[in-house]
């Protein structure tokens, strides 16, 4: 079968190649690919920064946000031949920590961890995958290839429950909600934010394009500019953009006990005028709570689920900006400019 392989931390040895079909070790359940997803990891580890291949293998397979088509339901409950499924990326580290132990292996405390299409599991940019039963999700069938955006949407609905979650600490009704960063993982976040009923107002650099009109197809407010221009203090803040200033500016722009959730994952920079102290200074005055947030635990899946399944399918189909077939996987690792959710496409949905 062909796949989308990569010898990790050597740029350059991306290739479609032709591999042997997935070992029933590998998961009862056998999954035709539909579609995965590509996101800044994968052109991280495109470009020899990251990932590791499977314990004595030299190339790993690429890809972590699937949606594929049961073959065989194998010894899975609840699955049959047609339905629309989605692998799970983590799994627990073997030790394991208290977390893993629990099923919490998105909070797990070692870094044992393993991801498929990342660390040492191999990924779904294959024509076939398989994945053991407790590790696939299946999706609501009307959604299609948008099923694609479940693994997206795992990483802001397990954000928004901390949010949520940390909240509890005090008497706290958020109303407003801001989101830095109008890429799929920020349009997603802004999407919850509305089906939780918060007024959500988005901030991003481009000032034209469908990143402004999908956000106000939902409702939502746009802004460009930058944290302090918005005009008001926001109860909560998803970032999503990993940039020191606009880190910087949401700690300090954030209202008296909101929560600033950090999801973007950056480096470097700098950041103008304003140095740790006065980002301290502020969030002690005013409650506040900075909290990261990374990976999603079967709760999230199946929320994520749930928050895909009542989208307007229309909307969602907008984030989808441009399917690739397996051949044309390095275009489909290029951004464009106006692309949001970039997709390599293996057959029908
Ligand atoms: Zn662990």
């Amino acid at each position: 079968m062909k796949a989308i392989t990569v010898e990790p931390r050597k740029p350059g040895t991306a290739q479609l190649e032709d591999i042997p079909e997935p070992d029933v070790r590998e998961g009862s359940v056998l999954v035709e690919a539909i579609a995965v997803g590509v996101c800044g990891t994968d052109v991280e580890i495109v470009e020899g920064k990251y990932g590791w291949a499977p314990p004595g293998k030299t190339r790993l397979v690429l890809g972590h946000e699937s949606l594929g088509r049961v073959v065989d339901p194998g010894q899975s409950v609840g699955l049959k031949k047609g339905d629309l499924v989605v692998g799970i990326v983590r799994r627990p580290d073997p030790v394991p920590c208290p977390n893993c132990a629990v099923g919490e292996w998105d909070m797990c405390r070692n870094g044992q961890y393993t991801e498929r299409g990342i660390k040492e599991i191999h990924g779904f940019m294959s024509q076939h995958w398989r994945v053991e039963p407790e590790y696939v999700m299946k999706v609501d069938g009307s959604l299609g290839i948008l099923g694609v955006l479940l693994e997206p949407t795992t990483v802001v609905a397990k954000a928004w429950e901390q949010v949520l979650a940390v909240g509890q600490r005090s008497f706290w009704e958020p109303r407003t909600a801001l989101v830095t960063g109008a890429g799929p993982i920020g349009l997603l976040a802004a999407l919850i934010g509305k089906q939780r009923g918060l007024e959500v107002h988005v901030l991003d650099r481009v000032e034209s394009g469908s990143k402004p009109e999908l956000v106000r197809a939902l409702g939502a407010t746009y802004h460009t500019g930058n944290v302090a221009g918005i005009g008001f203090e926001p109860d909560v803040i998803i970032e999503c953009t990993g940039v020191g200033q606009v880190i910087a500016d949401s700690a300090q722009g954030i209202g008296a006990g909101g929560v600033v959730c950090l999801t973007g994952i950056g480096t470097g920079g700098r950041t103008l005028g304003v140095s740790t102290a006065d980002v301290a200074a502020s969030v002690v005055l005013k409650n506040n709570v900075l909290v990261g947030s990374v990976n999603a635990n079967k709760r999230h899946w199946f929320k994520a689920g749930e928050v895909l399944a009542r989208a307007d399918r229309k909307w969602l189909a907008r984030l989808i900006t441009r399917r690739e077939r397996p051949e044309a996987f390095m275009q489909a690792l290029h951004r464009e400019a106006d692309d949001i959710k970039v997709v390599i496409q293996f057959s029908e949905a």
